[in-house]
């Protein structure tokens, strides 16, 4: 078949891991296609209308860290700004806003359409075309094909998608959108084992029919956390939502109606996301509490829709409706649209390498929520480390890699690729071993120096990071050379330990309630310290006991990556080692600690059991007798 045009790489679909695929290749000065369905659809959030949260606010500003588009959209459609768990550690608040739609997916598609390299093509891709077991193009249900050098499947829930909502049964990707056959058939054709999953969303209600005035409202932030270093102010409106309860009525409801669920009444197979249950789930495991919370998200500021957090839903429209009116300030409610769930094919991660290419077809690459992960976080996150690969593949240069150590995204591609998923796969803070030195606040420190080289970073990024980054430095010399004795420290109001030790300003923002400010009484130098510069400091200072312990470990951990295993070394004899273990490893050979955990179905168990091994045979480690 003639191919009509030749693209470096070819992105399949426009949700959150294809834009931030065709983007991420393309800033690399890829000739890049982005191929999907409607152009309008571009950067539509599906479900919940929310960005970030705990874990996932982590993967936001690591896509910013590395010029992604994720953070400064949402920063732009924010209409709600809340740092979760503000009271605990800085390594566990999770930045999080609700987003307006509407702004949103204009800010997303504006970016894209401004994008240097970067064409945005409308249709459906039907099949790959292959030459020599390589990805060689794309072929459209509309017969046109186009030829590359290597693709990113983004399919989300569009593969046989199939949307349940009571009895009804509707194939489509999401509601009135069809779902997209042809590339289930492809994958099946090349042997990708295929697996069934499910998801749902809430009905959407009709702002004008709630009785705000009786409802809790909650409120945003006084002071916004934003997800982008290159946001500098607030720029929308912000809004509260209300909160209300189920009652016992609501959970009578449910009970009496629970065999009409699509999947209490069997015809749903897919497994859900144990960590997102339906209502449904919730009151058959948790009926007996007092009540469900649940969060009116309005979906923008000039929508009239309502986004009812934690009531998602296979129930037939009428007990849905039933369901809102025995709710608190919803008893006048209308339902604009109904919940459903939503049932789709993915592909087992663990067909993947690190990179997020398969291991059946070189330079076919997948990334979302095709690979049995949930969330819009967790599919750009992935897109952007896929779209950067697949870039680097059809030029030839050598895949990047990101490791636990380094990044969240790091985390997600290992669990991904080694573990493969049981269940929606969604990102959890307590998922990264490294978390302490994996915050938030420090993904541009973390991972902006990378994308740099790696090509991804704009010029004003660059020069921003830089000015910031001599920010902190000055304020970390500065806090260093100011130093104190117990005795001064006491005169000026300071309860230090009484040992007799000098201790330096940094060293004093380790202790508790410690700040910048409260020692500007004392030094009234660190007055010129502004604001986001303090921040840092202050983190870095109250982290960096810890950080110099987890450093070491993570140094060990690279070290360790980098061992070279001795090739006579017989896998079939490390005790521990499950036998299918043992068999790739034989079959496999890999050369080094690194090479071993590439292996599908690797675990950090397994790796740990290969490094007793090496230590107990310490005089076959060849680098060491080097
Ligand atoms: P999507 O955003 O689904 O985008 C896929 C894109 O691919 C679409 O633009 C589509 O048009 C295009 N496409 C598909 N096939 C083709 C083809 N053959 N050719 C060309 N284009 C194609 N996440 C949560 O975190 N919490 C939730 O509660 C939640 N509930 C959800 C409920 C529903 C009903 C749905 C549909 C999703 C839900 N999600 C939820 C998941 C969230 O929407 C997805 O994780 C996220 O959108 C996945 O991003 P993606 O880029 O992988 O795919």
């Amino acid at each position: 078949m003639q191919s009509s045009e030749t693209y470096d790489v070819i992105v399949v679909g426009g949700g959150h891991a294809g834009c931030e695929a065709a983007s991420a290749s393309a800033r690399t000065g890829s000739k890049t296609a982005l191929v999907t369905h409607r152009f309008d659809t571009i950067g539509i959030m599906s479900c919940n209308p929310a960005i970030g949260g705990l874990g996932k606010g982590h993967l936001v500003r690591e896509i910013d860290a590395l010029d992604g588009l994720m953070g400064r959209a949402a920063d732009l459609a924010g209409i709600q700004f809340r740092l979760l768990n503000r009271n605990k550690g800085p390594a566990v608040r999770g930045p999080r806003t609700q987003a307006d739609r509407e702004l949103y997916r204009i800010s997303i598609q504006n970016v894209l359409r401004d994008q240097a390299h970067l064409t945005i093509i409308e249709g459906e891709v039907d099949d790959l075309l292959l030459a020599d077991g390589s990805v060689a193009g794309a072929k459209l249900v509309d017969g046109r094909s186009f030829s590359c050098g290597a693709i990113v499947l983004t399919t989300g829930t569009f593969l046989r998608g199939m949307i349940h909502i009571g009895e009804k049964k509707i194939p489509a990707g999401r509601i009135t959108e069809g779902p997209a056959l042809g590339l289930s058939k492809t994958l099946e054709r090349f042997d990708f084992r295929l697996g069934r999953l499910k998801t749902g969303t809430p009905a959407r209600l009709d702002t004008r029919t709630i009785d705000w005035a009786s409802l809790e409202m909650q409120e945003a932030d006084d002071k916004p956390y934003f997800f982008s270093l290159m946001t500098e102010k607030l720029e929308s409106r912000q809004i509260a939502c209300g909160i209300t309860r189920t009652t016992p009525v609501t959970h009578d409801i449910i009970r009496a109606n629970l065999l009409k669920s699509a999947m209490y009444s069997g015809s749903i197979e897919g497994v859900g996301p144990r960590y997102c249950p339906s209502i449904e789930d919730k009151i058959v495991k948790f009926g007996d509490r007092d009540g469900h919370q649940i969060f009116l998200e309005p979906e923008g500021l000039d929508d009239i829709s309502v986004y009812p957090n934690g009531v998602s839903t296979s129930l037939p429209e009428v007990v849905q409706q039933q369901i809102f009116t025995s709710l608190p300030g919803l008893e006048n409610v209308v339902m604009l649209r109904p919940g459903y769930a939503i049932e789709y094919d993915h592909v087992d991660p663990r067909e993947l390498d690190k990179t997020l290419e398969s291991k059946r077809i070189s330079g076919l690459f997948l990334a979302g929520q095709i690979n049995g992960t949930t969330g819009y976080e967790e599919a750009a996150a992935q897109g952007l480390w896929a779209g950067l690969n697949a870039a680097r593949k059809a030029s030839c240069l050598d895949a990047a890699y990101l490791s636990r150590t380094e990044a969240y995204i790091g985390v997600m591609l290992d669990d991904l690729t080694s573990n493969g998923v049981t269940e929606p796969y969604r990102m959890f803070t307590s998922r990264a071993e490294y978390r302490l030195s994996l915050r938030a606040d420090n993904a541009d420190v973390r991972l902006t120096p990378l994308g740099e080289k790696l090509g991804l970073i704009a010029a004003p990024r660059l020069e921003k990071f830089a000015k910031l980054s001599s920010l902190v430095t000055q304020a970390r010399e500065l806090t260093r050379s100011l130093s104190i004795t117990p005795n001064d420290a006491q005169k000026r109001g300071l309860s230090l330990n009484q040992d007799g030790v000098r201790r330096s300003a940094y060293d004093i923002l380790a202790y508790p309630q410690m700040s910048i400010k409260r020692l500007t009484e004392v030094w009234p130098e660190l007055m010129d310290i502004d604001e986001k510069t303090s921040d840092s400091i202050e983190i870095e200072a109250q982290y960096s006991v810890y950080l110099d312990r987890q450093h070491a470990s993570a140094m060990i951990m690279r070290k360790e990556e980098e061992r070279i295993i001795p090739e006579l070394l017989d896998f079939s004899q490390v005790s521990g080692l499950s036998n299918e273990l043992k068999q790739k490893l034989t079959m496999r050979k890999p050369r080094s600690i690194a090479e071993a955990q590439k292996i599908d179905g690797m675990t950090p168990a397994g790796i740990a059991l290969i490094l007793l091994e090496l230590r107990r045979y310490a005089s076959f480690d060849v680098r060491g007798a080097a």
